[in-house]
């Protein structure tokens, strides 16, 4: 049978997926094999597994220990042709994907799953001067600024200029501010405890900045109570109910004083991909594009979209969080869907199933030896067994089993030890020095 939406009468519709993350590489992988022609396009060669990448920023791992060309993991997928390019809209008359080197793919079922970026709230001067955590890119540059830092403040002759120096802001107290905070407290106060002559990286200042009352808001109370406790025994300076009024080559301005300081980093505002404008559509607040149960955009026949770019409401109506979890759910389940869909006996007639997510547990890590983890109705677990099942969580999340391997080796290295391997300096200079 014929699928209704193909507008050439193709025997099978050719699925185009824009993205290969954490959703748009499930929908391929779940479509690998099938009997329909699939092309999976990214704006990067490497599938990157996010949620490590504060540990690229930190010195703890290598790039290469969190991504992995999108080719390889297909290549076992004979059915997913794989293209490099940027995406800069879609042709829904045409029903073409349109990329920024001008070129068009065209497709019959579009999947969406471009992710999200950093926002500023308006404030985007102060992106030079406060890079965020969402690319390979901006990893390597954090982790340039922090070491390169300490090298000043060991030239440094002005104490005040050298306590600036050895200052790190973080900007956001949800799980990306936490987690880097609390890694660069180790960083400096362990890692690079004796690797200097005339500063001493223990009495570096870490501070993390949060506007709310409180940090990890989308964690329980006392969760968040004690997370912000093993930052401060790691003698990270945890400051909330202060909202950041500038930030500039200086430093960072709170409650009208400046907080000087070298390093800022940004990790306080997240925004949805701009596939709603490629779509013509009015997002939510966010960004997000708002889709049907079946993950269908709504108004847009044969388009899809999921992650962190797609407004998706569970049975409550409360929206799905922005996490690699519930993109990974859900492009399973629309690449399946899809599959029994348009290859079954019922080709392209069937409405797909409504999608249903399954919390597996929300996590933070807070430093080497301790972690929270919230599978929801009360059920918590933290400290110690919450850092060692994250750690398994994450391994055993790496695509690749050599990265696996490898990267377990690190993680258990660097906690026998406190060492960390991986703090070079190969980032072009930032833009402050
Ligand atoms: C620092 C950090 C830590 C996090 N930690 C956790 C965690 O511990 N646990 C958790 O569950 N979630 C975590 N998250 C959230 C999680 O990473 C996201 O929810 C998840 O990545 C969303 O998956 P996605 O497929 O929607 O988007 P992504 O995984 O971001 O993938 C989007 C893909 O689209 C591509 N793309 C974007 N625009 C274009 C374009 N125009 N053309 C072509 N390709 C394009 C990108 O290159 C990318 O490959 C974290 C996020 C950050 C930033």
């Amino acid at each position: 049978m014929t699928d209704p939406l193909s507008p050439n009468g193709a025997p099978r519709p050719r699925i185009v997926i824009v993205g290969a993350g954490f959703g748009g590489l499930a929908v391929a992988k779940a479509l690998a094999g099938a009997d329909l022609p699939v092309t999976l396009i990214d704006q990067n060669n490497y599938h990157l597994f996010v949620p490590l990448l504060y540990q690229v920023a930190t010195a703890a791992l290598s790039p290469a220990d969190i991504a992995e060309p999108i080719r390889h993991i297909l290549s076992e997928a004979p059915n997913v042709g794989v293209v490099m390019g940027q995406v800069a809209g879609v042709d829904t008359d045409a029903r073409a994907v349109r990329l920024a080197d001008g070129s068009t793919i065209p497709y019959e079922r579009l999947v969406i799953a471009t992710g999200s970026t950093s926002t500023y709230f308006g404030h985007d001067d102060w992106a030079p001067h406060a890079p965020s955590l969402k690319s390979i890119e901006e990893a390597r540059a954090i982790r340039t600024r922090v070491l390169q830092a300490f090298e000043r403040a060991e030239r440094a002759t002005d104490p005040a200029e050298r306590a600036r120096l050895m200052t790190i802001v973080v900007v956001g107290g949800g799980p990306t501010g936490v987690e880097m905070a609390g890694s660069i407290a180790e960083l400096a106060h362990h890692a690079l405890a004796r690797d200097f002559r005339h500063i001493d990286p223990t009495t570096a200042q870490v501070v993390l900045v949060e506007a709310g009352p409180r940090l990890l808001t989308a964690f329980p109370e006392a969760l968040a109570a004690y997370a912000r406790g093993s930052l401060e025994r790691l003698g990270v300076r945890v400051r909330t109910g202060e909202a950041v009024e500038a930030i500039d080559a200086t430093g960072v301005t709170l409650g009208g004083a400046v907080l000087p300081a070298a390093t800022v980093i940004w990790g306080a505002g997240v925004r949805a991909s701009p596939a709603a404008e490629w779509l013509g559509l009015a997002p939510d607040r966010s960004g997000r594009i708002p889709v049907a149960p079946d993950l269908s955009v709504i108004g847009r026949p044969g388009i899809y979209a999921l992650g962190d770019t797609a407004l998706c409401r569970d049975a409550a109506g409360e929206p799905l969080p922005g996490l690699a979890q519930v993109a990974q759910q859900q492009g399973t389940h629309l690449g399946r869907a899809l599959r029994v869909a348009l290859t079954g006996p019922a080709a392209g007639t069937s409405p797909l199933p409504p999608f249903v997510f399954r919390n597996r547990g929300n996590a933070a890590i807070v430093g080497r030896h301790a972690a929270i983890f919230d599978f929801g109705r009360g059920r918590r677990l933290r400290g110690f067994p919450a850092w060692l099942l994250w750690a398994a969580v994450h391994v055993v999340l790496l695509v690749d089993f050599a990265q696996r391997a490898r990267v377990c080796l690190q993680w258990l290295w660097r906690y026998l030890t406190y060492r960390r391997g991986a703090r070079l300096i190969t980032a072009p200079p930032a833009p402050r020095a």
